[in-house]
Parts: structure tokens; C-alpha cells; sequence
């Protein structure tokens, strides 16, 4: 059973295509269980700064009633579920729980694009190169942390940090955030698209890695365009991919759906 829980709209300013689209082509290529992960808005604090890769705030309910929309219309065809890929910033993470609480998300996927908090100083985009230690060690402390608020289903893109220093560091750092994923039984993405824009993930030291912590592994296409999602031939060769770790992605039921709602802020 094929399932992708990763998936965009045109509202966070990068992707393309009606939702309709995304829908109709996963039950073309055969998906079963369909989720849509835009973007979430993020909250910055007494600052001018405004992040446009991601949706603005006021188009959060069009997005909502959309896919719920969309949920019932297509029930007999395909399973879809509303969710949201997020950072996790320690600094705005109250105000982003405060924010999708009314919003009755089915989950959540962490994708952590910038270390730090994004608006402040010392905040790093992950995947520029860096090849300072510091650098991937703050990227793995953050995301534990982040994994432990216990609302994340996944992890998307695990090893976008892009830290090019010494080998032996970087492995030592990955174990420790594969292990912890592995404890909370916290899945890892292999990353579709960046398999296709060959960008800095996925990053073989990383899946040797998750291969021999033995972690729960998850495709994710990453869709902005509808289009994406017909391309089984790509989904395939990424399936051979991890097949080389001897990883094999697990089955929709054993992902655990976590609902950000249950949790407290
Ligand atoms: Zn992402
Ligand atoms: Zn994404």
C-alpha cells in the first residue's frame, strides 16, 4: 500500500496546482493514503521579519476547509489526511501550538529547515554547507527536543543539515538523533524530491546510519507540484535506494498518526 503524507498547495508561495489535482493524481498513481503538509505560518516576535516560503496565517482556514472538503468528496477513493510540515522553533512554539489548536490538524511533520529560531541572531538555514561541529550538533539537539513535545508524526528530511566537517563527528551526532527517533518510535523520511534535485539529502552516511540503528523509515514525495505524484518509476528507484541499506519503508499502519491536539501546549 502506497501512502505520502507529503504534500504542499500553491498557499506557501513555492508549489503549484489546485489541491483537486494533487488528489485526483495520487488516486491515478495509485495512492492510498494521501496527506497534505504545507507549510506551516510561523510566528516571529518583535521583529520586521516575515518568512514567504510558507503560508500566511490568514490563509490557514482556506487551506483547512479545502482539504476537508476534498476529504469527504473523494472518502470512497482515497484515505486523506490535514497536516502541516513545521520547524521546530523553541523560542515560538507556544504560539505555534496556540495557532493550529482550533485548527483540528490529524498531524504534524517536523521538517527542520533553519537551527535556531529562523528570526534571531545565530539562527542557520540547514542546508547550507557548514563545516563547523557545532553546526550539526545543534541541528540533532533541536530536533530531539522537538521530538520530544511528542506531536511530530515524523521526521521529514532527517539529514538536511548540510555539515561537511569530519565524518566520524557527523556519524556519532546522526546515531544519537536516529536512536532517539527509533526510542519514540518516530519515523524517518526519505526525501523524494531532494533524491530528484539531487540536493543535499538524502545523504548516504545518514541512511547507513538509520540502516544500523535499525529505525522506522518513511517515503515522503514532498509534492509542490501535482505532477510529482504520478511519478511511481521515482518513487520506485528510491525504494531500491534504501533496499541498498537493506531498509525497507514501513507500512501505513505502523506510522503513528500523532494528533498535535492531544497534546498540552
Ligand atoms: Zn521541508
Ligand atoms: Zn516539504
Amino acid at each position: 500500500m502506497i501512502y505520502n503524507l507529503h504534500t504542499h498547495t500553491v498557499r506557501c508561495n513555492h508549489a503549484v496546482g489546485e489541491d483537486r489535482e494533487y488528489v485526483e493524481n495520487a488516486i491515478k498513481a495509485g495512492i492510498s493514503v494521501l496527506g497534505f503538509s504545507d507549510h506551516c505560518p510561523q510566528f516571529f516576535p518583535d521583529t520586521d521579519y516575515y518568512s514567504y516560503f510558507r503560508m500566511r496565517p490568514e490563509l490557514a482556514e482556506d487551506y483547512v476547509n479545502s482539504v476537508r472538503q476534498l476529504q469527504k468528496e473523494y472518502a470512497s477513493d482515497i484515505k486523506i489526511l490535514l497536516g502541516f510540515e513545521t520547524e521546530y522553533y523553541p523560542k515560538t512554539y507556544r504560539r505555534f501550538m496556540e495557532f493550529i489548536k482550533p485548527l483540528e490538524l490529524d498531524y504534524l511533520i517536523m521538517g527542520q529547515h533553519f537551527i535556531g529560531n529562523e528570526y534571531d541572531q545565530n539562527s542557520y538555514y540547514s542546508a547550507y554547507e557548514n563545516r563547523d561541529e557545532l553546526f550539526v550538533k545543534r541541528y540533532v539537539d533541536q530536533v530531539i527536543e522537538g521530538i520530544d513535545k511528542g506531536v511530530f508524526t515524523y521526521i521529514a528530511h532527517p539529514d538536511i543539515v548540510n555539515y561537511k566537517g569530519n565524518v566520524d563527528y557527523y556519524n556519532k551526532q546522526m546515531a544519537k538523533l536516529c536512536k532517539y527517533a527509533k526510542k519514540l518510535k518516530i519515523p524517518l523520511e526519505y526525501n523524494i524530491l531532494g533524491y530528484v534535485n539531487k540536493k543535499c539529502y538524502p545523504n548516504p552516511l545518514f541512511w547507513k546510519i538509520a540502516s544500523e540503528v535499525g529505525n522506522r523509515v518513511v517515503l515522503g514525495f514532498d509534492a509542490h507540484n501535482p505532477k510529482a505524484l504520478l511519478r511511481m518509476d521515482i518513487y520506485e528507484e528510491c525504494q531500491n535506494e534504501l533496499a541498498l541499506y537493506g531498509i525497507e519503508p514501513v507500512d501505513f499502519k505502523d506510522v503513528i498518526i500523532r494528533n498535535p491536539i492531544d497534546k498540552n501546549v
